[in-house]
């Protein structure tokens, strides 16, 4: 690419500077708008570089910005895609990190969690309860003043007498 500056939007979008068509994370096709830039000329003027300091320490008496800028050939890259993103499961915007190809993080998730369930105990999966489902299993086990105990006592209590069949625990 004979460009001097080239932006991308989203700011972080990849892109393979010798194939500049498709979005390396979506595949979609970019779309590319050559424009001049203004760029800096140097390095950025003494005053400037104090700013970037804790607290801009030095800079006021570095004086005002002198900073040379000058305008290049540039070009503004952009995924319409990767810009706002839809999850390919649930179809809820998210950002894009370079992931468009994968499901949301919330998705993921939901993904491992269901993973991890199907390899637990019964004994595992009712840790994962609150309180009002296992009244529901107590009931059902014919446990007497269930409405007593805490979370932390009806597990104790359940804990010796689930099985794989009382799970997933439903209302009724
Ligand atoms: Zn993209
Ligand atoms: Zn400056
Ligand atoms: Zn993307
Ligand atoms: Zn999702």
């Amino acid at each position: 690419m004979a460009f001097e500056c080239v932006r991308t939007s989203p700011y972080n979008l990849k892109t393979d500077p010798k194939d500049v068509t498709l979005c390396l994370c979506c595949n979609t096709k970019l779309s590319l708008e050559e424009k001049p830039m203004r760029i800096l000329a140097d390095d950025e003027c003494y005053s400037c570089r104090y700013q970037d300091r804790p607290f801009a320490l030095g800079s006021v008496s570095a004086g005002p910005c002198t900073c040379e800028y000058k305008e290049v050939k540039g070009c503004h890259i952009t995924c319409k895609k990767c810009i706002s993103p839809r999850c390919i499961k649930c179809n809820r915007k998210f950002n894009c990190n370079n992931n468009c190809n994968k499901p949301c993080p919330d998705c993921i998730n939901k993904e491992k969690f269901k993973k991890q369930w199907k390899q637990s105990t019964p004994a595992e999966k009712l840790k994962l309860y609150g309180v009002k489902k296992l009244r529901i299993l107590a009931k059902r086990k014919k446990i007497k003043r269930i409405y007593s105990y805490k979370k932390q006592q009806l597990l104790e209590i359940l804990l010796p007498l689930v099985v794989a069949d009382d799970l997933p625990i439903k209302e009724k």
